[in-house]
């Protein structure tokens, strides 16, 4: 099934008169593992930000779940609910362990103190960093603090995981692990990604990638496959 879909969406930004996505459409089935490639410029941090419901289209639809998302939408809702984001810019919080910052987005969700640190603990497994519960941001390094962002991204089960340029300044071994660490959400746990990269490493890891260039896709794996 569809999981997001997109139709015909420009995104202009009146400032300097940029037409950042140009009748883009496509859909992203529940399950897939995509990523976003194109040169500076092309329209991929925007198109992320739309998929994100963190921007809206100047013009055209999109849909969650076959629902429209438009002005009526409750997009603090379903952000919270449904989507999760892996940002370079969304630092962890300093004086909170590993472990309190994977709970962070749990809080006002009626859930209890046990609950909560039930369920870190189960996502800082998932990410391979249950030795680290304690720790402070400062004393782990950028790959794990990067894991940790991941497990946090992960606390409200979301359907869809937005990630942009998530090895973007890892070292080669530890953005492998981390590549490794999106392979396993993909094949164990189900979860629909959507990734931002200039890497073929991790294009390679995904299963479908779209080329951007001037606000187009240029070019989508999937058609070409036939899927
Ligand atoms: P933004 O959209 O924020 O302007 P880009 O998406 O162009 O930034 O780039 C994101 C990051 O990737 C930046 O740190 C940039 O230096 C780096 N980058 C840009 N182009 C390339 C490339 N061709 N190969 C590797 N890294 C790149
Ligand atoms: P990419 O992520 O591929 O580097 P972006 O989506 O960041 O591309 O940008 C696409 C185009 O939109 C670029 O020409 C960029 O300069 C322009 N743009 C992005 N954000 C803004 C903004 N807030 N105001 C004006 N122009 C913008």
């Amino acid at each position: 099934p569809v999981l997001f879909s997109i139709q015909d969406v420009c995104k202009d930004y009146p400032d300097g008169n940029v037409r950042a996505l140009d009748h883009v459409s496509f859909n992203i089935h529940d399950g897939e593992y995509v990523a976003i490639m194109g040169p500076s410029g092309s329209g991929k941090s925007t198109l992320l930000s739309i998929l994100g419901t963190l921007d809206r289209p100047t013009s055209g639809a999109i849909s969650f779940e076959g629902k429209a998302i438009d002005s009526s939408t409750d997009l603090d809702a379903l952000r919270s609910k449904s989507i999760g984001f892996v940002f370079q810019s969304f630092y962890l919080l300093p004086t909170l362990t590993a472990l309190e910052n994977i709970q962070v987005p749990m809080f006002g969700r009626g859930m209890t103190g046990a609950e909560r640190i039930e369920k870190a603990k189960l996502l800082i497994e998932a990410v391979g960093m249950s030795e680290r519960s304690k720790h402070l941001p400062k004393q782990l390094s950028v790959g794990q603090r990067q894991r940790i962002a991941i497990a946090r991204s992960l606390a409200n089960d979301p359907r869809l995981l937005l990630a942009d340029e998530p090895t973007g300044n890892l070292d080669t071994v530890t953005a492998n692990g981390i590549l490794e660490l999106f392979a396993n959400l993909h094949d164990e746990l189900k979860m629909t990604l959507v990734t931002v990269t200039h890497s073929e490493e991790v294009a390679g890891a995904a299963q479908r990638v779209l080329r951007m260039r001037d606000g187009k896709i240029e070019s989508d794996s999937a058609q070409v496959a036939g899927v």
